[in-house]
């Protein structure tokens, strides 16, 4: 599928962002957009942004072959609501979000599933707003993507290849998956930093040396905690079950290594601090999805609703990463065959074990 027009509803800090990307690398594709604040979007076009805004009924984006939901998750909803009958029946509709589950589930039971692939570019900035968006923000960030069940796999593929060309890293996976993942990596650790400031809040003494002193370390873990208030409130509200999960398995790690400390168990505290230097340690040596060539395996499987999210499920609950995945119609296969990309040579062949062991026959290259 060709995106010729692109919508956007929503152009604050991921909005823009994206707006400008794609406007950056396809100057040729029309962008449609709408923002509530109405200085906000004349300045989208005076930047060369957006070609045609859209007034409060949203007639301007039936001509959209995908449109972007840029505004916070409860007001997605409400704009999907609108926009599924006024768009042309094959345009996609995709959102940023950083929690997918709510999302999904309204999909599922609106009936949108062939019509609806969940995003969440994983890049920001403490601050909010166009003025702050940038045609590089998603450059080399991952961007996952979590398809509903029933979109046609070559749409998918259509949109992950969209996302490649502005620079940044497409992954997909299911929305589960997704809100399981960042729960730990995103949504804990949020958690955790406002915690370790409020608590120094609540311990300063009068001449208040903690603040003054809080350098390197503190700075660096507790950055975060400057994002927007409402966007952490809405991703605690959306996602509870996941992040209670995480804090209840950190706050037994939190026990442990109390107990390690209150004990002055020195063996115990340095197999903590090594096994945690060693594990941050490969993160910065372990390519990251740019780096590596890419590494394809191709499934026979039936060309039909729900096979690619079977697949997708399958690799997802084996922690296997997925940059792209497609039908592949002029080839040399008889049946239809999907062609799968992984960023690296062990998710290829852990893939390859996955599928086999499950009776898929698997073209290798
Ligand atoms: P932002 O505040 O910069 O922009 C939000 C946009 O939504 C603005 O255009 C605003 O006018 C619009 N909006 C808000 N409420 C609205 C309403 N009731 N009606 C119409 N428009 C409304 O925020 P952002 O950082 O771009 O976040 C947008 C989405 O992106 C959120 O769902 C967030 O979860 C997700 N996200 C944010 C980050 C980040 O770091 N900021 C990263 C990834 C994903």
């Amino acid at each position: 599928m060709t995106f010729n027009t692109i919508g956007f509803v929503g152009l604050g800090l991921i909005g823009g962002s994206v707006a400008k990307s794609i406007k950056r690398v396809h100057p040729e594709i029309t962008i449609v957009g709408y923002n509530r604040n109405q200085e906000v979007l004349k300045e989208a076009v005076r930047d060369g942004v957006i070609d045609i805004t859209s007034d409060d009924s949203l007639e301007a984006f039936r001509e959209c072959d995908l449109i972007f939901l840029c505004v916070p998750v409860v007001t997605a909803l409400d704009f999907m609501d609108r926009l599924r009958h006024i768009k042309k029946e094959s345009a996609i509709l995709t959102d940023v979000g950083s929690v997918k589950t709510g999302i999904h589930k309204y999909v599922e039971e609106e009936g949108l599933t062939d019509c609806f692939i969940g995003g969440h570019p994983m890049a920001g900035s403490e601050k909010t707003g166009y003025a702050n968006s940038s045609d590089r923000l998603i450059e080399n960030a991952w961007y996952i993507l979590t398809p509903a069940g029933d979109v046609d796999v070559h749409i998918i593929s259509d949109l992950s290849t969209l996302i490649s060309s502005m620079g940044a890293l497409p992954l997909i996976m299911t929305y589960e998956e997704h809100d399981h993942v960042t729960a730990a990596i995103s949504h804990l650790p949020h958690v955790i930093s406002a915690s370790l400031v409020n608590l120094v809040h609540d311990q300063d003494g009068p001449e208040h040396y903690m603040k003054l002193i809080a350098a390197g370390g503190f700075r660096d873990i507790t950055r975060i905690s400057s994002s927007s208030p409402q966007m952490w409130q809405e991703i605690c509200l959306d996602n509870p079950d996941n992040i209670c999960a995480m804090m209840d398995a950190y706050i037994s790690k939190l026990i442990d290594y109390r107990l390690a400390i209150r004990n002055e168990n020195a063996e115990e505290l340095l197999n903590i601090f090594t096994q945690c230097k060693d594990y941050r340690d490969s993160f910065d040596t372990e390519p990251r999805g740019s780096l590596p060539g890419e590494h394809r395996i191709y499934v026979d499987i039936a060309d039909e609703p729900g096979a690619i999210a079977q697949i997708a499920t399958m690799l997802a609950m084996h922690n296997i990463s997925i940059k792209n995945i497609g039908i592949v119609h002029n080839r040399e296969f008889e049946q239809g065959v999907l062609r799968i990309v992984f960023y690296e040579k062990d998710a290829k062949e852990s893939a390859i074990r996955v599928l086999e062991d499950r009776n898929y026959y698997v073209h290798k290259e």
